[in-house]
């Protein structure tokens, strides 16, 4: 059996001191239903007695029946010359009504002294009388000895004292913090050797990012026999963030031997750290550890070549196991093996042994010497790919479109598209207008199709980026345009390249509509036409 180790959460409380991060009482209670889902052990819902969020926080959730979480209430040890019944921190805590409670004591010199300005002796007691006050009150108490390496280091015989302390007023578990992420790894390691003789209950780890070291602590006292590690999913923290738990639990479960989860949740990894950013509103980091986008990504035609034959040649885990998924990328790194995979992924025939795959290899690397870059737009990609084996047929075609801006001294400024297509043998003339040219474009290229094909009404758009390349010629720079679509089902990415703004973006809107025409149409097509023709006949 692999020893359990109970992950705590602290991501609704630690996380949100992060500079972007911000949560409503309501997100912290769907992040706290999500890490439920996961199998989390602990999850620190916040400081009731710090501030009114937090309170509600914990009001809300007493109608929740969570199935693996405890909930737990954070506060300090109670304030100098108070007795613990009459601190209203402590009283905070109490009326949450959670079973566990989390308490943080200092076991710096430094912060008794300077910080808290009271005596070595008062603040001993201020942990001893806290943690017996609330035990007596039928609470679970986790200890948090903040800045414990860093008291450690000063004055270990009085940071020791600190934890015996809690010890000995009945805390259940004792939590070794290096608040201020400077420790390195083996110091965790010396620190917990030496002190672990003198720990009566279970320990854990929690560690700041500030060296970049959160992970790495962590990982070394679980090693050095922790068996609770804090932390916050994805990272999310003050200063430079607390321990990342995605890549903690990963690494504990696939790499040295630990059980933190059902193997069935580990699963939900990917899903769980991109809920969070979405919830954050933070953009998920493609290259963040196990579940970031780019995590398996395979861009060199000899690694793709090589998965091919087997995946183990560049993945050090199977991405399955953690719910993320392998991805070819395709640019002019790309060989065949690369077109070859991502053709059979697309369910794109390619012909001629070998001959369709080189001659769409020959066209990407064109078109990135211009400037495209299909790694970051398979919708444009597909299309190209379609386009260059003859399996593409036109949806419609551009016959000329035609902006406007208007600028007066006074109001924003209106953007208005005139745009004329051909379905078929029908000739269609829309305008419309916009917040912008391209928006103005974009509702009037809408307006027009979407008699022929009222599935665009389900398309919208989620991002759209422009970026300038070629910087060297300044007057003759390119830009790229890259847009990111949407429907019920996927999301893509489409890609245009032009010296004129605004001709690179119709290229993008034009592939992202008919990147969705091309997988709606697949079969339906004729029948569409039938049902358009014989309206107009009966018209
Ligand atoms: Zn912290």
């Amino acid at each position: 059996m692999s020893k359990q180790i109970m992950l705590y959460d602290t991501t609704l409380r630690d996380g949100t001191q992060g500079e972007q991060v911000n949560f409503s009482a309501e997100d912290k209670l769907r992040i706290a239903q999500k890490l439920d889902e996961f199998g989390i052990h602990y999850v620190e819902g916040g400081w009731p007695g710090s501030n009114p969020k937090d309170a509600r926080f914990f009001s809300l959730a007493k109608k929740i029946s969570f199935q693996t979480i405890r909930l737990v209430a954070f506060g300090s040890t109670r304030w100098p010359q108070t007795r613990p019944e009459n601190d209203k921190n402590i009283k905070a805590l109490l009326k949450t009504e959670v079973k566990t409670v989390a308490v943080f004591g200092k076991s710096w010199e430094l912060h008794a002294l300077q910080v808290l300005r009271v005596s070595l002796d008062e603040n001993v007691a201020m942990v001893g009388d806290t943690v017996a006050y609330l035990k007596e009150q039928g609470r679970e108490v986790i200890y948090d000895a903040e800045h414990f390496f860093d008291g450690y280091k000063q004055n270990p015989a009085y940071a020791l004292k600190t934890l015996k302390t809690a010890m000995n007023g009945g805390a259940d578990v004792v939590v070794l913090c290096d608040t201020n992420g400077g420790s390195m790894p083996d110091e965790i390691q010396r620190i917990i050797r030496e002190v672990k003789p003198d720990l009566t209950v279970p320990f854990g780890i929690h560690a700041h990012n500030d060296c970049g070291l959160a992970l790495s602590n962590s990982l070394v006292a679980v090693r050095s026999g922790a068996s609770m590690v804090q932390g916050t999913i994805n990272g999310y923290g003050e200063r430079c963030g607390n321990t990342d738990l995605i890549p903690v639990i990963g690494n504990l479960q696939l790499k040295m031997g630990y059980q933190c989860t059902a193997e069935e949740r580990l699963k939900q990894l990917t899903e769980l750290s991109r809920f969070v950013s979405e919830v954050a509103n933070i953009p998920p980091l493609n290259q963040r550890p196990f579940v970031g986008r780019s995590a398996f990504a395979h861009k060199g035609g000899v690694h793709v070549s090589a998965i091919q034959k087997n995946p183990a040649a560049y993945e050090h885990v199977n991405p399955a196991e953690v719910g993320n998924r392998r991805r070819v990328l395709v640019s002019d790194l790309s060989g065949k093996s690369n077109i070859e995979y991502k053709s059979r992924e697309m369910d794109i025939k390619l012909g001629g042994n070998g001959y369709d795959s080189r001659r769409i290899v020959d066209k990407i690397k064109q078109l990135e010497d211009q400037g495209y870059e299909f790694d970051a737009a398979e919708g444009s990609l597909e299309l190209l790919i379609k386009k260059v084996t003859g399996q593409f047929e036109e949806p419609f075609t551009l016959e000329s479109f035609r902006v406007t801006i208007e600028k007066n001294r006074i109001g924003p400024s209106t953007s208005q598209a005139t745009i004329k297509i051909s379905v078929g043998d029908d000739n269609e003339i829309t305008a419309a207008e916009g917040y912008g040219p391209v928006n103005a474009l974009d509702n009037a290229l809408r307006k027009a199709l979407i008699k022929f094909y009222p599935c665009i009404e389900e398309m919208g758009l989620v991002d759209f980026k422009v970026r300038v390349i070629d910087g060297s010629e300044a007057t003759a720079a390119k830009v790229r345009v890259q847009i990111e679509s949407r429907d019920a089902r996927e999301i893509w990415s489409t890609i245009g390249v032009s010296e004129n703004i605004i001709e690179a973006s119709w290229q993008a809107l034009v592939d992202s509509v008919q990147y969705k025409l091309s997988r709606e149409l697949k079969g339906g097509r004729e029948m569409l036409y039938d049902t358009l023709f014989s309206d107009k006949r009966r018209g």
